[in-house]
C-alpha cells in the first residue's frame, strides 16, 4: 500500500551556525514537526547551496559538547572538517558522511576544509541529530567517516543508484553502524528514472530533495531545498525524476521514551540533562583546543 504524503515543507529563513554554516531548520523547531514527528531522526539543519568566499581562515563552528545522540553530517557541496575530544577527525568532501556518536559526552569543533576555505566555493550540507535509545545513551563516543565510494551503491534498472548509508536497500546493506533501526540513503537520478521505496509504515519517514526536482506518489512534484514528511499509513514510495534529481531519504523505527532536550544535550530526564551540564561544567567531556 501507498503512503500517502502529510506535508511538503519550504525551507524556514535561514540562520547562521556559527560563522561557516548556513542553515535552515526542518525540525523539530523549524515547523513545528515536533521533537518526536522524525524520531529516531530529532533535529535536520539544511544548509542550501551558499558561495563561500575565500578566506584564510576557515568558517564553522568552535568547540562545543554533544551528550545523548548522534550527529550526521552529509556534504553535497564543499568539504568539512571534524575533530572531537575523543581523538578522531576526519575531512569529509561531496557526497561523503560523518557519523559521530556523541554517547557519553564529548567536545567536537567543525570547521570549512582549509583548501576549500582558501579557494571558496558552493556549499551544501545537511546535518542530521540521531537520537540514541536510553540504553544506548551513555554509549562510548565514536567517529564513522563514511566516503561516498564505501557506500553501497544500487542499481536500478531504468537508470540511477541508491546510495546506502545506513540500514539496507533491496537487501543491500549500507556500512553505517547505528543503535535503532534506520535506513538512510542517497537516491540519485537522471530525469525521467523511477526508483520504488518501501518501509515499515510504523517507520517515521521523510525526505529532501537536495538537487533537481521529483514527482512522488505520481502525485506531487517537489523541487529542490523541500523536505517531504510522509503518513504513516503504507511502506510504499515511488520517485520519478522531472530533471536529473538527488534526494536524501530517511527512515526509522520511532524511538518511543521521553525527551528531555538542552541545547547541545538530547536526554530523557531533566535530571539527565543537569547531569550533562554539570560533568561539561567540571571538564568530563575530554580537552579539545580551539
Ligand atoms: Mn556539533
Amino acid at each position: 500500500m501507498n503512503r500517502s504524503i502529510e506535508h511538503v515543507f519550504e525551507p524556514t529563513q535561514p540562520h547562521m551556525v556559527g560563522d561557516g554554516f548556513r542553515v535552515h531548520n526542518f525540525f523539530p523547531s523549524g515547523y513545528r514537526i515536533g521533537y518526536k514527528r522524525m524520531s529516531p531522526f530529532f533535529l535536520m539543519d539544511y544548509n542550501a547551496p551558499f558561495q563561500v568566499e575565500p578566506s584564510q581562515t576557515p568558517r564553522g563552528v568552535g568547540v562545543h559538547p554533544h551528550r545523548g545522540f548522534e550527529t550526521v553530517t552529509i556534504a553535497y557541496k564543499g568539504k568539512v572538517a571534524h575533530h572531537d575530544s575523543a581523538g578522531n577527525s576526519g575531512v569529509i568532501g561531496e557526497g561523503d558522511v560523518q557519523w559521530m556518536t556523541a554517547g557519553s559526552g564529548v567536545l567536537h569543533k567543525e570547521y570549512h576544509e582549509q583548501e576549500f576555505s582558501r579557494s571558496g566555493g558552493w556549499f551544501q550540507m545537511v546535518q542530521l541529530w540521531v537520537n540514541l535509545p536510553a540504553r544506548h545513551k551513555m554509549t562510548q563516543p565514536g567517529y564513522q567517516g563514511i566516503t561516498r565510494a564505501q557506500m553501497t551503491a544500487v542499481d536500478l534498472p531504468g537508470g540511477g543508484t541508491v546510495e546506502v548509508i545506513a540500514g539496507e536497500y533491496r537487501g543491500h546493506k549500507g556500512p553505517a553502524k547505528t543503535f535503532s533501526p534506520m535506513h538512510v540513503y542517497n537516491v540519485r537520478l537522471p530525469k525521467g528514472a523511477h526508483a520504488g521505496l518501501s518501509f515499515p509504515a510504523g517507520f517515521n519517514t521523510g525526505m529532501i530533495v537536495i538537487e533537481g526536482s521529483v514527482r512522488i506518489q505520481d502525485e506531487k512534484s517537489v523541487k529542490a531545498d523541500r523536505f517531504v514528511l510522509f503518513a504513516n499509513d503504507g511502506e510504499d514510495i515511488s520517485l520519478q525524476a522531472e530533471e536529473d534529481a538527488v534526494v536524501l531519504v530517511l527512515s526509522g523505527e520511532p524511538i518511543d521514551e521521553p525527551i528531555a532536550s538542552y541545547g547541545p544535550f538530547l536526554m530523557n530526564t531533566q535530571e539527565e540533562l543537569v547531569q550533562a551540564v554539570n560533568d561539561f561544567n567540571e571538564g568530563k567531556f575530554g580537552q579539545l583546543e580551539d
